[in-house]
């Protein structure tokens, strides 16, 4: 029981109120068995008694305030109330006459037969404290909730208008980055005349930062769909070699300017039900990763083929490879190993996070082989 709880309530004004009627009746029957002008109760609290309550039947005992211990003019009478072997608390009768011997024998049993009753009372208070106490503190963690509710539903309010606002954005980037991508490649392709070297190497930069460009604003976008949930499976049935092709066309560029090589391996010639673009931007990333973090004149391999029940696409490169320790930390969001590449080239760190993200939503599983200074090899793996 915490004493310090049990006191600080018990003289709160609510049970005071109670107590001035209880106490006053306990007075007015006693006064009927035996003679006295002033009687107080003190009680026990912290281990000091204290004058709980009072009252006069004199009045010359108006202004009287007795203390429990102290002599004063008139004549005294203290009868404790014990509850087992302790003392709870004391009446104090007050007269200007003298105690007789058989008035004191009444007191003693007059207030013996009303202990009872005080001890009763006494206890029922401590419990209603501690009731009152504990009704505190639900209302106060009642009110706690409330108010987590509400910074919860303020919090969801404040990310999904993040979550607008960055869609707003990025689709507002990507189309005119789209055109740039256009126009550049119908450039590089001297679709619109012939070029010479140092334009030609200067169209070749544009395309490159836009398709780069557009990357970080593509994972960005998906992050906020993911998260918000609002990325939705749009299912066909395409030829898997098509869409690889498709995200090698993207992604050649990259590849030319550190004058890697990309090699496909076609094995597996039948459709499969695939949502189009989840699958092309998983190639896309991992390809694009396994580019990024090679080294210059190297090569990377693609391959596709069926084992068993299963369709298996392996994207392999020799550069710079994952320590073990960190093969599924790069899984996590915004995590970017350190090494010289990260530095060189500006992401996100959000890559693999949604290409396992979609993997897992298109029913695929994605594992890794990986061994640094040898390179990477990224598995997926779809049942068909
Ligand atoms: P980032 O946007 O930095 O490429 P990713 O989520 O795609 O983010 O990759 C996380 C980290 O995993 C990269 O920063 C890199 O350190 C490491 N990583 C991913 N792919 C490869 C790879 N093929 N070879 C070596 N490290 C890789």
């Amino acid at each position: 029981m915490n004493n310090n709880l049990l006191t600080t309530a018990y003289f709160n004004e609510e049970n005071l109120k109670d107590s001035d009627k209880f106490y006053l009746d306990c007075f007015l029957k006693l006064k009927k068995e035996f003679n006295f002008s002033y009687c107080a109760f003190f009680y026990k609290t912290q281990g000091k008694y204290i004058l709980s309550h009072k009252h006069f039947f004199d009045e010359e005992f108006s202004n009287y305030t007795p203390e429990i211990n102290k002599k004063d003019s008139f004549n005294k009478l203290k009868i404790p109330i014990k509850m087992q072997n302790s003392t709870i608390g004391y009446f104090l009768f007050v007269k200007k006459e003298i105690f007789i011997k058989q008035e004191k024998e009444k007191a003693k049993k007059a207030c013996l037969e009303i202990s009872y009753i005080v001890k009763d009372f006494e206890i029922s208070k401590i419990f209603q404290n501690q009731l009152s106490i504990l009704q505190n503190a639900i209302l106060e963690k009642n009110l706690a909730t409330k108010k987590l509710e509400e910074q919860n539903e303020k919090l969801i309010e404040t990310d999904k208008i993040r979550s607008e606002f960055l869609a707003n954005v990025s689709h507002e980037l990507r189309t005119p980055l789209n055109s740039i991508i256009g126009f550049s490649t119908a450039l590089k392709d001297e679709m619109l005349g012939g070029l010479n070297e140092k334009q030609k190497n200067y169209t070749n930069k544009i395309l490159t930062s836009a398709i780069h460009l557009t990357g970080l604003i593509n994972d960005i976008l998906d992050m906020t769909k993911i998260e918000a949930k609002g990325m939705k499976l749009n299912l066909g049935n395409y030829f898997p070699s098509d869409i690889i092709k498709e995200a090698i066309n993207i992604i050649e560029p990259l590849a030319n300017e550190k004058n890697i090589k990309i090699e496909f391996f076609d094995d597996y010639k039948s459709e499969f039900l695939i949502d189009y673009q989840k699958f092309k931007q998983v190639i896309y990333n991992l390809l694009g990763n396994a580019i990024k973090f090679s080294y210059e004149n190297s090569k990377v391999i693609i391959k596709i083929y069926k084992k068993e029940n299963n369709l298996f696409i392996k994207i392999q490169d020799f550069g710079i490879g994952i320590d073990k320790k960190n093969h599924n930390k790069i899984f996590e969001k915004f995590v970017q190993l350190d090494n010289i590449y990260t530095k060189k080239y500006s992401s996100t760190g959000l890559g693999l996070t949604i290409t396992k993200e979609f993997v897992k939503m298109l029913g695929g599983e994605i594992s890794l082989k990986s061994e640094l200074n040898k390179g990477t090899i990224f598995i997926l793996k779809f049942k068909i």
